[in-house]
C-alpha cells in the first residue's frame, strides 16, 4: 500500500514506539490520527511536529480498553478525516509483577489495555476498512509474547494474546483485502522498561546479541515496511536483533 495521503490511526502515538511511528509515517505522507491515554502535552508536540510535515495531525484522548470510548473515538476520527486506511494498534502497559505478587486488578488491567484494547479498536475500525475495501492493521506484540520475560506474566500474556489476535483476524479478513500482522520487539529504549533498575538493563542489553536495545524508530521501520507490502498477512515480525528466531 502506498502510505502518501493514506489516514493512519495510531494508538498510544504520544510517546515511545507509537510516537517514532507517525512520524516515520507522516515523513512519507500519511495523514495521523493520534489516541492517547493521558499526556496531552506530549501528544501536542507529536501532532506540532507532524504538522510540520505538511501532513495533517489530529489527537484523541481515548483509553482503548473502554469499549465505549474506543467505538466514540473512531467515529470522530472517521467524521474528522473522511476514511481509516491503517491502523497501529500499539498502545501498551507493563505492570511488572511475579505470580505471587500478582493481583486482580493489575492482571485485569494490563489484559485490558494490551489486549481488549486491540479487540476494541479493530472492531470499530474493520467495518469501515471493509466499506472502503481495504486496509491495513498492525499490531505490537512483544518478545514476551513469544518468550515469557522479565515485564511479568500479565505483560507476557497479553502479548501472546496479540499474536493470537493477529493471525485470527489476518485469517477472516485477507480475501477482504484487510491484511493483519504483528510486530515483536525486543526491549526497546521507551518510557515502557524505566521501571527496570539500571541493573535489569545491563543485563538485558547483554542478552542482545549486538548489545543494546532497540531504538523506537527501528521499531517503526518494521511497522512501516508491514503496512507498505501487500502479499504479507499473519506474519509477527520479530524485531530483537536476533535474541530470539522462531
Ligand atoms: P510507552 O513509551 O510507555 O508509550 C505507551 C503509549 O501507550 C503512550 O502513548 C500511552 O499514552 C499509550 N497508552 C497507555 N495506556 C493506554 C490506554 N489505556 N489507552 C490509550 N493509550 C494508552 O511504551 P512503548 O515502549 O512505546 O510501547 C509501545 C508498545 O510497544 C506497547 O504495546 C508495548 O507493550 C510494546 N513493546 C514495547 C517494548 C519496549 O521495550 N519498550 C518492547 C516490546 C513491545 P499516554 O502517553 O497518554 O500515557
Amino acid at each position: 500500500m502506498e502510505i502518501k495521503n493514506k489516514v493512519v490511526v495510531i494508538t498510544g502515538g504520544s510517546r515511545g514506539i507509537g510516537k517514532a511511528t507517525g512520524i516515520k509515517l507522516a515523513e512519507l505522507g500519511a495523514h495521523i490520527a493520534i489516541i492517547y491515554a493521558s499526556s496531552e502535552d506530549k501528544a501536542k508536540d507529536v501532532k506540532e511536529e507532524i504538522d510540520s510535515l505538511v501532513t495533517n495531525c489530529k489527537i484523541y484522548k481515548c483509553d482503548v480498553s473502554d469499549y465505549r470510548e474506543a467505538e466514540k473515538s473512531v467515529s470522530q476520527i472517521l467524521k474528522d478525516f473522511g476514511r481509516i486506511d491503517i491502523l497501529v494498534n500499539n498502545a501498551g502497559i507493563a505492570i511488572k509483577k511475579e505470580i505471587t505478587g500478582m493481583d486482580e486488578e493489575a492482571w485485569d488491567r494490563t489484559l485490558d489495555v494490551n489486549l481488549k484494547g486491540m479487540f476494541n479498536m479493530c472492531r470499530f475500525v474493520v467495518p469501515i476498512m471493509l466499506k472502503q475495501g481495504q486496509g491495513k492493521i498492525v499490531n505490537v506484540s512483544s518478545l514476551a509474547g513469544r518468550n515469557g520475560g522479565t515485564l511479568g506474566i500479565a505483560y507476557a500474556s497479553s502479548k501472546a494474546g496479540v499474536i493470537g489476535l493477529t493471525q485470527s483476524l489476518a485469517s477472516e479478513l485477507a480475501e477482504k483485502g484487510i491484511l493483519v500482522n504483528a510486530v515483536a520487539p525486543g526491549p526497546v529504549y521507551t518510557d515502557l522498561v524505566s521501571g527496570l533498575t539500571e541493573e535489569a538493563i545491563k543485563t538485558l542489553e547483554k542478552l542482545s546479541p549486538i548489545g543494546r536495545f532497540a531504538h523506537p524508530e527501528e521499531i517503526a521501520h518494521a511497522i512501516v515496511f508491514l503496512i507498505e507490502n501487500d502479499y504479507v498477512s499473519g506474519e509477527v515480525i520479530n524485531v530483537n536483533a536476533g535474541r530470539y528466531m522462531n
